[in-house]
Formats: C-alpha cells, sequence, structure tokens
C-alpha cells in the first residue's frame, strides 16, 4: 500500500488565501517585524520566505539584520523598541542567535500579544494549561480574541492533521522530540484533541517499538531519515518535521520510501510541514494585529 501524500504546500497555500483575504478587508494593515543575526544561509531562507509570504499576504514587513558580532545589548534594546512601535503586530526573532547571545534574554523582550512564534512562557503557560489549543490553532477569526499565540510549526501540523481528516480523540500519538519549539507544544496541543499522547526523546528506551504503537507519528527529531518504515503502524498517519540538509538535498527524520510503503499518509520532505510554518506565521500575525485591534490600543 502506498501511503496517501499530505500535501502541506496546497494546504499552506489556501490558509495563506484565508490570511490574504481578511486582511485585504481590514481596516488596518498588520505588521510584522523580523530580526535576523548573523549570515545562516538556512536563516537568510527561511526568513527571506518569511518576508515574501507577508508581502503576498498583504502584510506590512519591517525587516532588521545584526551582525553575528551585535553586542547583545544592542539586539535587546532593538527587540524592546519593536515591541513598543504601534505599527508592529507581531515579531519573529529567528532562531538560533549565533555564537553567546542569549536567545531567552531577547525573547523576554517580547509582550505575549506580539509573540508570533508562541515562545514567551506567557503564550507556552497557557498552551501547557489547556487555556489555549486546538480551536485557537485553527480559528483566523475568533469571535473573541484568543488569550494567547501558539508556536507556528505545531499549529502547522495540527491545520494538516484537520485538513486531512486524521481522527485524533483516542488516537494514540507519538512525537520524536521535546523541544519547546516544536515537541512540547504539540503534546499539548494533541492532547487537548483527546489523543494519548506519548513524548520521546534522545533517553526514551525501545524508541523503534514506541513509535510501532502511533496511529500518529510525529517526527522532529533533527537526524537524517532516522525512522524507518519498520518502526511504522500499517494506517499510521505520519507527520515528518524534520529538515535536514544532507549531500542529498533536504531530507526529512523519517525514510520516506520505507514509510510510505506503511503508512497511509504521509508528509513529504519538502513540501510537508515547512510550508506550514511559513502559512501559520502570517495567521498569527493576523490574529496578533486583529487582538490589538480588538484591545483597543494605538494600532
Ligand atoms: P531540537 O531542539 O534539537 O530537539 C530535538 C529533539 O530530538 C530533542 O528533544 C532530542 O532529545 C530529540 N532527539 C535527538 N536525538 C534523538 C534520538 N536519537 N532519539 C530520540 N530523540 C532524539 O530540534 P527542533 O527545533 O525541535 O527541530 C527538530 C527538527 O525539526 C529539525 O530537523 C528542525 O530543522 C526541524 N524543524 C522544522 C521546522 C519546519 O518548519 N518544518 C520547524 C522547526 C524545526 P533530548 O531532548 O533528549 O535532547
Amino acid at each position: 500500500m502506498a501511503a496517501e501524500i499530505i500535501d502541506g504546500r496546497a494546504i499552506a497555500a489556501a490558509l495563506r488565501e484565508r490570511v490574504r483575504a481578511v486582511v485585504a478587508r481590514a481596516e488596518r494593515t498588520p505588521g510584522l517585524a523580523t530580526v535576523l543575526v548573523g549570515d545562516d544561509p538556512a536563516s537568510h531562507v527561511y526568513v527571506a520566505s518569511k518576508r515574501r509570504a507577508c508581502e503576498e499576504a498583504g502584510i506590512r514587513s519591517v525587516h532588521h539584520e545584526l551582525p553575528a558580532e551585535v553586542v547583545e545589548d544592542e539586539l535587546v534594546e532593538l527587540v524592546a523598541a519593536l515591541d513598543l512601535d504601534p505599527d508592529v503586530d507581531g515579531i519573529l526573532v529567528q532562531l538560533p542567535l549565533p555564537g553567546d547571545l542569549d536567545a531567552d534574554r531577547v525573547l523576554t523582550q517580547i509582550s505575549p500579544a506580539k509573540d508570533v512564534d508562541g515562545l514567551t512562557p506567557a503564550n507556552a503557560g497557557l498552551l501547557a494549561q489547556g487555556r489555549i489549543g486546538v480551536a485557537e490553532a485553527l480559528d483566523l477569526e475568533p469571535a473573541d480574541p484568543p488569550l494567547g499565540l501558539i508556536p507556528c510549526t505545531p499549529a502547522g501540523v495540527i491545520e494538516l492533521l484537520h485538513r486531512s481528516g486524521v481522527e485524533l480523540e483516542g488516537a494514540e500519538a507519538v512525537i520524536v522530540g521535546r523541544s519547546n519549539l516544536v515537541g512540547r507544544p504539540l503534546a499539548s496541543l494533541l492532547l487537548g484533541a483527546n489523543a494519548t499522547v506519548t513524548v520521546c526523546h534522545s533517553r526514551t528506551r525501545g524508541l523503534d517499538a514506541v513509535c510501532r504503537h502511533a496511529d500518529v507519528l510525529v517526527a522532529a527529531v533533527g537526524r537524517p531519515k532516522m525512522i524507518g518504515g519498520g518502526w511504522i503502524k500499517p494506517g499510521a498517519t505520519v507527520i515528518d518535521v524534520g529538515m535536514n540538509r544532507t549531500e542529498e538535498g533536504l531530507v526529512g527524520d523519517v525514510d520516506y520510501a520505507g514509510a510510505a510503503e506503511v503508512a497511509a499518509r504521509i508528509t513529504p520532505v519538502p513540501g510537508g510541514v515547512g510550508p506550514m510554518t511559513i502559512a501559520m506565521l502570517m495567521a498569527n500575525t493576523l490574529r496578533a494585529a486583529r487582538a490589538h485591534a480588538s484591545a483597543g490600543s494605538a494600532l
């Protein structure tokens, strides 16, 4: 059986179009500030894609580039100034930061309302407590502004699962990876959707056997093709978050060819989760802008 391909490009394009349509009829143009430090080529590519997506969605993009040798205080001051800028609805500091720059200190300058990456303790806490979840990840125009913002990649995974009609209630979901960016917030989202969630990491024993239980298997590890077809339960849905640059190009954490023989549905790399992350960033910027407007701030 060859798995059905979950087409992240198409699902992301539809979401971006929905964002564009809402922005087009908004009274005020949302603004996203991107901050890029250093010369990591992958980070430059990601930020360029995000800025292009802003342009297509009708979102104003304000971009700041700083050298890798920047003094940390200068970076902190820039982010703090963006946080005070009424024309900026969302702030994205591209991670990882080079050298010894303290990402936690920099991100602390972003108020939760502008935290379109969902990484501040306030937003992470709301998600961990189940006070925000799948509804907030899926709804672009909620009647009431959401309490908080959800990280883009896990929210994008939820959108992919939702659009592919994957049943989460009561499903065994296994996530490999426990980062603050992907694994942990995704665990909270899937738990909120009433899946039974197992989160694995580098110390997990018998990882292959744990993965074989999964109705929904999410790989967010950063190790090329680590998860082979033999780790997958027949009929499972496999979501590959991994983006590994190798000699054969960009590959995921899942051995796609082997896994596609066993799974019912699978995301490709590229063309799966990656485009969703960018589309969700546009959605989060729109959500942040709507929340600012309805809070009656200077925006
Ligand atoms: P990360 O912070 O490095 O976390 C990796 C996680 O994988 C950690 O929890 C680590 O366990 C676990 N791990 C490492 N080796 C393992 C092993 N042999 N067995 C089991 N678990 C293992 O990475 P991340 O930021 O979450 O990113 C993960 C991958 O997703 C990367 O390839 C990244 O490029 C990609 N990514 C893609 C997108 C996208 O838009 N598509 C967005 C974000 C990330 P410990 O906690 O025990 O160390």
